[in-house]
């Protein structure tokens, strides 16, 4: 029992292992060289992003507008409120002022191939920027964090949090049974099955084995999902789930939230029914952006961890491959199997998400200069 237990404990970080490896070891991409051609120096580059309600979203517009002024290109930066014909309009807005490159952060990920069609029509190349775009063979490439490594490290600091493993990935000293609750992204962004698929593959063998019960019952991605997002949606399901599956005294002792910002509505559904006391503390929450709320959150205690993704390293690597691509040139991609988009394989730059908790905040965070001790309180 001890042996099988060991054993699957070990092959569920030997995956989390060999994902990373698959992601991060092919350095060379045989893609066809994107359209652009040389004496674009100065040209218009078209930015869209889904909204400025997280805080995420504006330090990666900020970092990318700024590196590509830097390189002398004008920079048309929008943002859409997680709404989608305002983004599909800024799009075709861009495409008329004559952008020569596309990069697009997309909300919902089918929504614009139209657009993209016009874009291609006119040999404008297009930069998926974190979340594929999809059914459309105008995309040419794609900068991103390994997503399903989100979910594994999600998962994994769920566990860590509930004792269940040590950091190192050894036995902890907790046994369960625990009772834990699931939560997805938006179903039309594709990162959401990436992180929940990443998740799952640690959690299910728990779940089989009954270390880990999904009380509820509900643990398919299309009904945990949470449209756009939303913290108030999550806050609402968290609410129902405590009415309905723990109004008879038992307590929930693990939440997967896949988003800083659902990870605050979950911690406040929590909260008004009575959590976050010394008799009755918090279950572990986990999250993703390393917002600085949730951060706070870490800190004071209420939210367990959090995945770090470094926006500054991605408005990098996106602002060279539109360089490249500018300049006639093939931008540098690690990964050319993973993300098929219904259409065909996007060649993709994968960087490396980490996890941040209460013990190792000051490290990754404040002394990579994310954040400085002070805007930590
Ligand atoms: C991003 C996450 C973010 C989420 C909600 C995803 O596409 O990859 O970093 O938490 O959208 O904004």
């Amino acid at each position: 029992m001890r042996f099988a237990r060991l054993a699957t404990v070990v092959s569920t970080f030997a995956l989390a292992a060999a994902v990373t490896a698959c992601g991060s070891s092919q350095k060379t991409a045989d893609v066809q060289a994107s359209p652009g051609t040389a004496g674009n120096g100065g040209a218009l580059v078209g930015v869209t992003m889904p909204t400025k309600s997280s805080e995420r979203w504006i330090h990666d517009g900020d970092n990318v507008k700024a590196s590509l002024e830097k390189l002398g290109y004008k920079v048309d930066l929008q943002y859409a409120e997680n709404d989608i014909p305002t983004q599909v309009n800024q799009i075709e807005n861009q495409i008329t002022k004559g952008a020569k490159v596309l990069i697009v952060a997309s909300i919902d990920g089918t929504a614009i191939t139209t657009q993209l069609q016009e874009a291609a029509d006119k040999h404008i190349p297009v930069i998926a920027y974190d979340r594929l775009i999809r059914n459309s063979p105008n995309v040419d490439y794609y900068a991103t964090f390994d997503n399903f490594k989100v979910g594994v490290q999600q998962a994994s600091s769920l566990l860590v949090g509930l004792k269940l493993k040590t950091a190192d990935g050894g036995d902890g000293t907790a046994k369960g049974p625990f009772n834990v609750e699931l939560f997805g992204g938006s179903p039309d962004d594709n990162n959401a099955t990436f992180f929940f698929n990443g998740a799952m593959s640690v959690l299910q063998p728990y779940i089989d084995k009954g270390t880990l019960k999904v009380k509820s019952g509900q643990t398919d991605f299309k009904t945990v999902a949470i449209l756009r997002w939303d913290p108030a949606t999550a806050q609402k399901r968290m609410e129902d789930l405590l009415t309905k599956t723990y109004s008879g005294g038992t307590k929930v002792d693990g939440v997967l939230s896949p988003y800083d910002g659902l990870s605050i509505g979950i911690l406040s559904a929590l909260k008004s029914n009575g959590y976050g006391t010394s008799g009755q503390p918090y279950p572990v929450v986990t999250g993703q952006d390393a917002e600085l709320a949730s951060v706070k959150s870490i800190i004071a205690g209420e939210q367990y961890s959090t995945i770090y993704k470094d926006t500054r390293q991605l408005a990098d690597v996106t602002v060279k491959m539109a360089d490249t691509v500018l300049k006639g040139g093939k931008p540098e991609v690690n990964n050319t199997k993973d993300y098929n988009n219904g259409n065909k394989v996007v060649p993709s730059y994968l960087l490396e998400p980490v996890i941040v908790d209460k013990t190792n905040y000051e490290k990754v965070l404040v002394q990579a200069g994310y954040y400085t001790q002070s805007q930590l309180g």
